[in-house]
């Protein structure tokens, strides 16, 4: 945690882009893929028009534009209620509350998506910065980035801009019996 804090502390352009320069490793230019091998030809198609339409201006800009939200900012940064955080695009679970952490960052952070397969990934060298992008895998939406220091048990932090994000809190199980 301490390391995270450091790193986040570092430099405006970082506060901007996503905190964190230490990146899991991908190759420049490398294709999207999925740990399962799922390639994004098959995700949802939509126009540039009708994301607009469907979705706010401040969604689009970071999930259609790549663009991201100033840290501590967001709805969900210290979102601390059960529940699964589905993809403001289209809507597919893309993470859940219990492998939510406090990274410091001021983004939600996650070690861990709901499934390997719901989220791709793309080395992204943008901002004077080797990083590796995190997208939706079901419309293609840009949600953040992941980096190398997270904690247990996977050492992963998935950096996440809350406008990529819809939670839906966990409902309450009704008590059955008299
Ligand atoms: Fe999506």
């Amino acid at each position: 945690m301490k390391l995270t804090l450091t790193i986040c502390a570092l430099g405006g352009a970082a506060l901007l882009t996503g905190c964190g320069s230490s990146s899991v490793a991908v190759a420049p230019g490398a294709p999207i893929i999925t740990t399962t091998n799922q390639t994004m030809n098959d995700r949802l198609a939509r126009t540039d028009e009708e994301w607009k339409k469907a979705l706010t201006p401040e969604q689009y800009r970071v999930l259609r534009e790549k663009g991201t939200e100033r840290a501590f900012t967001g709805e969900y940064w210290n979102t601390k209620d059960k529940g699964v955080y589905r993809c403001a695009g289209c809507g597919e679970e893309l993470f859940v509350s219990d492998t939510k952490f406090d990274s410091g960052c001021g983004w939600p952070s996650f070690y861990a998506p709901k499934d390997s397969k719901v989220v791709a990934e793309s080395g992204d060298n943008s901002h004077f910065m080797k990083r590796t992008e995190v997208l939706c895998s079901k419309c293609g939406g840009h949600l953040g980035h992941v980096f190398d220091d997270g904690p247990k048990p996977t050492s992963l932090r998935y950096c996440i801009n809350s406008a990529s994000l819809k939670f839906e809190a966990k409902k309450e199980e009704k008590k059955s019996g008299p």
